[in-house]
């Protein structure tokens, strides 16, 4: 699970391995077009006009757009899922009333109280990433903006301004969105538009039962059982929010925990202002009513470009690695669409196995390929991937007393550090496969991946909300 005690390799002891003993330069020029070099990229922060007309960001050379994402996916066997467990149907995911389900109740109920008890022993022991002041942290997230799927619906409308609604190209509203977005707090964003076959990536169940219902409505609506999406609102907005690498490098801890609270926490103040951004624009906004509700949200994300599969079964990101959370919300606005990328991230998976190895309870796959088979009724069939076994994974939560994350954190393309080396890692992997096993060896020789101190986090400098975006820049 951990690195810590194996030899450390410096730059300069990598170089002679490769027979390099000239510096970061030298090797960009061979791997990489000194023209779109990611390590030239803007090395200021000064903002910049971008040409796109749809406002798509430059992103590293090595991130090839592509018309089928780099995952199968077999439409005529996809069916919606269902986000919280149905009983009727036997299937959902594992969360909430789904892990009792699938491992019975006796045993859910054995597991929340150990759960509890490692808990309050870490507070009173003063135990490294349980101590009260870590628990305070993951308190800071529990109290958020409410959210729901029509919005707050206070802002004005152009109706109440006596204008027209917004008006402009799909291209124009793509960059207006975009902005809007990023501005509020988004990492990245894409966009892909509902059809027959993507809209089976929409829930069918919200987490609290109620049916997600595509209707001819002119307006979208809810009742006591439903929610109604009219079939106008066919436009996927989807977008990422970083999360914090330092935080999650300290899981399974409360402090490893919060990282995904606050960027859950986070989701519910940028939806509900895009809602009210949408509605004085004079366009739907329909979001989540609850965290991980709506939609298959990564699987949107990887329609648009935003990253690929993995291992992991989640979506990893060239710029960030897996450091995001996802998230959805649909609208009538007209948007320029984009297409998926290979950025070399699902073949460098068939390669390293890093994060099957870190997880403790075996809950990742270790096969070399993808997969039809799905582990159990927690994994939605109609695409390969590299199914895991959720309920090892959430056992092994209820047993730590918190979330995990380690094999997030544990993951090559997690490190947002600007070093050359990492850079040229994630370079190689899209362009020579052969190369991904001993990168991956590279990446442990250099101790990264390795779980860090939760005391030591404490005493850091990080920037707003621990997450770096200059990479983006
Ligand atoms: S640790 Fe390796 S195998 Fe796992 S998701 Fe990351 S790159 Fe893929
Ligand atoms: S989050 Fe789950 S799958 Fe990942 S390392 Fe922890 S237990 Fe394993």
């Amino acid at each position: 699970m951990s690195n810590q005690g194996k030899a450390k390799l410096t730059r300069r002891d990598f170089l002679r391995v490769l027979g390099l003993g000239a510096g970061a330069v030298a090797v960009g020029s061979i791997t990489t077009p000194a023209a779109a070099s990611p390590l030239s990229a803007n090395p200021t922060f000064e903002a910049r006009r971008f040409d796109n007309p749809a406002g798509r960001l430059q992103r590293p050379w090595w991130v090839r757009t592509v018309d089928q994402p780099t995952i199968e996916i077999d439409w005529a066997k996809m069916k919606r899922y269902n986000e919280g467990y149905k009983a009727d149907l036997g299937t959902g995911t594992v969360r909430g009333k789904g892990f009792a389900a699938y491992v019975g109740q006796d045993k859910s109920d054995e597991l929340s109280k150990k759960s509890a008890a490692v808990i309050k022993d870490g507070i009173l022991n003063n135990v490294a990433g349980y101590t009260l002041k870590d628990q305070a942290l993951v308190s800071a997230h529990s109290t958020r903006v409410e959210m729901s799927f029509l919005g707050p619906q206070k802002a004005k409308t152009p109706e109440d301004f006596g204008a027209p609604k917004w008006a402009g190209s799909p291209e124009e509203a793509a960059r207006v969105v975009r902005a809007a977005l990023r501005h509020n707090g988004a990492a990245t964003v894409g966009f892909v538009e509902l059809n027959e076959n993507t809209r089976k990536l929409i829930y069918s169940f919200d987490p609290d039962g109620k049916e997600l219902v595509f209707t001819d409505d002119a307006l979208p609506s809810e009742t006591e059982t439903q929610r109604l999406i009219p079939n106008t609102a066919k436009y996927v907005i989807v977008y990422t929010i970083q999360m914090s690498e330092e935080t999650m490098r300290r899981s399974p801890t409360p402090l490893g925990q919060q990282t995904t609270g606050l960027a859950y926490k986070r989701h519910t103040v940028i939806q509900a202002s895009m809602q009210e951004f949408l509605r004085t624009m004079g366009y739907m906004g329909l979001g989540s009513s609850n965290i991980n509700a709506l939609a298959i949200a990564p699987a949107f994300g990887v329609l648009a470009g935003l990253g690929e599969m993995s291992r992991l079964n989640r979506m990893i990101t060239p710029e960030f690695g897996p450091m995001v959370r996802c998230f959805v919300l649909l609208t009538d606005l007209p948007l320029a669409t984009d297409k998926p990328i290979d950025a070399g991230i699902m073949e460098f998976c068939k390669r390293c196995k890093k994060c099957a190895e870190a997880c403790a309870t075996g809950a990742l796959s270790f096969e070399d390929e993808p997969t039809w088979e799905t582990r159990g009724p927690w994994n939605n069939p109609g695409h390969k991937a590299y199914f895991e076994d959720s309920t090892k994974c959430m056992t092994y939560w209820r047993e730590v007393g918190t979330n995990c994350g380690i094999c997030f954190s544990v993951c090559p393309f997690s490190k947002k550090d600007k070093a050359w080396i990492h850079e040229w890692v994630k370079a190689t992997a899209s362009v020579a496969p052969a190369m991904d096993g001993f990168m991956r060896s590279m990446d442990d020789a250099f101790g990264y991946g390795a779980q860090k101190s939760p005391e030591d986090w404490w005493m850091l400098d990080l920037p707003e909300y621990g997450t770096d975006s200059s990479g983006m820049l």
